[in-house]
């Protein structure tokens, strides 16, 4: 789906997307239908700004557990569209200074919302996924999952697989 700069008219353009082939159903599992609301506005000759939300569940597998959960992802986000006519310098990085927004440069004054909105995606997982704060993860000894019950392993603080080796020279 893409958008001309040209095309979105001066009280801005409002889009619902029901579509769901953008989702990246590769790299991400989906459990239930995904919605998104896209609302662009132009805020000079060569800027847009784009805000939307985005609705669905996902699966993901614990990063302490191991085992699959559900969850919410997505909300709402706003990306600053910049068109760059070719040959012009990109703006200099403004310092190390936390945007609320991000600002993403284009080639061409045209926006592929689906583009942005797989961005969104990827934006919105977490590097480490757990299935609640507090997930109690695997046993370390024994690989029993601690949330469904206890082992019979020791709980002292400082195990480490040395240990088992430890015990097994005895
Ligand atoms: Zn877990
Ligand atoms: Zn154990």
């Amino acid at each position: 789906l893409k958008i001309q700069f040209s095309e979105i008219p001066a009280g801005g353009l409002r889009l619902e997307i029901k579509d769901e082939s953008w989702f990246p159903d590769h790299e991400v599992a989906r459990v239930g239908p995904v919605v998104a609301i896209v609302f662009l506005e132009k805020k000079g000759a060569a800027r847009v700004l784009l805000e939307g939300e985005i609705e669905t569940m996902i699966s993901l597998n614990c990063d302490r557990c191991l085992e699959p959960f559900s969850k919410q992802l997505g909300g709402e986000f706003s990306v600053d569209l910049e068109y760059i006519e070719p040959g012009l310098p990109l703006p200099v990085e403004h310092g190390c200074s936390v945007s609320e927004m991000d600002t993403v440069f284009l080639s061409k004054p045209l926006v592929d919302i689906y583009d942005v909105l797989r961005q969104q995606i990827f934006f919105a997982l977490a590097v480490k996924e757990i299935c609640s704060e507090n997930c109690r993860g695997l046993c370390p000894r024994c690989g029993v999952n601690l949330n469904k019950g206890e082992c019979r392993c020791p709980r002292d603080s400082k195990s480490s697989p040395f240990d088992i080796l430890a015990s097994l020279k005895k």
